[in-house]
């Protein structure tokens, strides 16, 4: 029998961020739109791996940080003790609630969501089980996965999927990576009460984000008791059956013959993501193009060179953060079937504000340091930074710092820069990014009044 075929406005490739808002948002002006998830559920890595399953250990892990705090303000709350398996249940029970939320909502919207893995045919066309979806817009928005490198015994570690899979606790953890995630899991487990090593293939941690941070960073995680593997070259695992640590790491360090091994009862490889591009046969689309990376390359309306196909979200690779794939998804849904008011409708990739869940917290929006004396010239710039306890801590003997900097550039000091970390500034860093999206100068950050006592009057009132 031929595959039935069916004709839509819109066929979105990905049921994840970008995916469900360019969708709903193109169903929301009348499209006829199919949704194509592979994975069996809705709402993409962040939904269901990333973002919100992350933050849920997080929140557990400020907790047991908070109960340790508890004594030094007089409180008595007993002994602290985790039961990760229960922690595990909730956190699985809520992220299947959303995952279920979405499919309430497109269906609402009347988006027919498909259940399959989809690959073209031809450029206006999808395979997705025994069907063809015949559309003249196409959007990939397939996202990415963990990269597993490739060492021998690799598959002894998990990835940041895999992590949200532990039933148990590990005693004592390997984490192989320091980008944002490796650092935001270390945090997790250090702080619920696992031995933690990073392992940094250079002197330094979060090295895409300005230097306050990573060093900040660094220097409090250490506090915490994280052990670092500092310019370390991972060389494999090998795994001893039976043993209370089974799984020996081998690695060697920059500088050094010999090569070092430890001995661990999980690790996991943070080591960076890929972008999911294999099951979609775009050999049938000869015009579309990967970058050096394997992203599809599209311009700033998401455009592929092929009419009608576009990539935007992790799959494109440019910020690869949930708000950036659904403004990017919004924004093109409004182009397509808005009406003449949205032709020019596109996402501005500058000054997207972001923020790290570790021990501390950080948020960073602009250009580091670095970038802005490339941008504007050393002359050109002025750096205004400040370093304090947080109040929280006056009464606890250990003091984990504030850090601040705010980069400022030309006679007219435009702020170009803001990187924070410390308690809170998670949190704080949203208004401020509106105020630089909105290109305030070091002097309208001074017009502000600050409000007392808090770590965020320190941004208005740096010198
Ligand atoms: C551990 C972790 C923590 C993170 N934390 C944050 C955070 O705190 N803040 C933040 O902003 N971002 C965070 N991110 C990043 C964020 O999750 C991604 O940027 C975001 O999910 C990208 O959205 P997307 O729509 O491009 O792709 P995804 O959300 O990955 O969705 C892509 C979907 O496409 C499906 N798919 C793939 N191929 C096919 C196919 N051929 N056919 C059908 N379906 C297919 C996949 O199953 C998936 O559901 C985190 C990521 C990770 C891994």
């Amino acid at each position: 029998m031929p595959p039935v075929s069916r004709l839509f406005d819109f066929i979105v490739i990905g049921g994840g961020s970008g995916g469900l808002a360019c969708a709903r948002r193109a169903a929301s002006y009348g499209a006829k739109v199919a949704l194509i998830e592979g994975s069996g559920r809705l709402g993409g890595t962040c939904v269901t791996v990333g973002c919100v399953p992350k933050k849920v250990m997080f929140n557990g892990a400020s907790i047991m940080e908070a109960i340790e705090d508890a004594k030094h303000y007089g409180i008595s709350v007993g002994s602290r003790s985790l039961d990760w398996g229960a922690l595990k249940a909730a956190r699985d029970a809520y992220v299947k609630r959303l995952n279920g939320i979405y499919e309430t909502n497109v269906a609402k919207d009347s988006v027919e969501y498909v259940d399959g893995m989809a690959s073209f045919v031809s450029s206006t066309e999808v395979k997705v089980n025994d069907a063809v979806l015949k559309a003249s817009h196409i959007l990939i928005a397939t996202g990415g996965h963990p990269v597993i490198p490739k060492v021998e015994g690799a598959e002894h570690g998990i990835d940041s999927d895999r992590f949200f899979e532990l039933e148990k606790q590990p005693k004592r953890v390997a984490v192989v990576g320091s980008g944002y995630i490796g650092i935001e899991i270390a945090g997790i487990f250090k702080a619920l009460g696992s031995d933690v090593t990073v392992f940094t293939r250079t002197p330094h941690i979060l090295r895409h984000h300005d230097s306050i941070i990573g060093e900040t960073m660094m220097g409090e995680m250490e506090r915490m008791g994280i052990k670092f593997e500092h310019s370390s070259n991972v060389r494999g695992i090998k795994k001893h059956d039976g043993a209370e640590f089974p799984l020996e790491l081998r690695w060697s360090t920059a500088g050094s013959d010999s090569e070092s091994s430890g001995h661990y009862d999980c690790v996991l490889w943070a080591v960076g993501r890929s972008p999911n591009t294999a099951p979609l046969n775009l050999a049938a689309v000869p015009g579309i193009q990967l970058n050096r990376t394997g992203h599809i390359i599209a311009d700033e309306y998401q455009n592929t060179p092929v009419p009608g196909i576009y990539s935007l979200g992790d799959v494109f690779g440019k910020s690869e953060l949930t708000p950036v794939a659904i403004a990017a998804g919004r924004r093109l849904a409004d182009r397509l079937f808005g009406g003449a008011q949205f032709a020019d409708s596109k996402l501005d990739y500058v000054n997207i504000p972001t923020v790290i869940f570790g021990h501390p917290t950080a948020g960073t929006v602009g250009l580091t340091e670095d970038q802005a004396r490339e941008v504007h010239g050393s002359e050109n710039i002025k750096v205004y930074k400040t370093r304090f306890t947080n109040m929280y801590n006056a009464l606890t003997p250990y003091k984990p710092p504030t850090a601040m900097k705010l980069i400022v550039a030309g006679p007219e000091e435009k702020v170009v820069g803001l990187h924070l970390i410390g308690r809170g500034c998670d949190e704080i860093l949203q208004g401020f990014g509106v105020a630089i999206k909105m290109g305030a100068t070091k002097r309208d950050f001074d017009n502000c009044v600050a409000t007392h006592p808090t770590s965020a009057e320190e941004i208005v009132t740096m010198r």
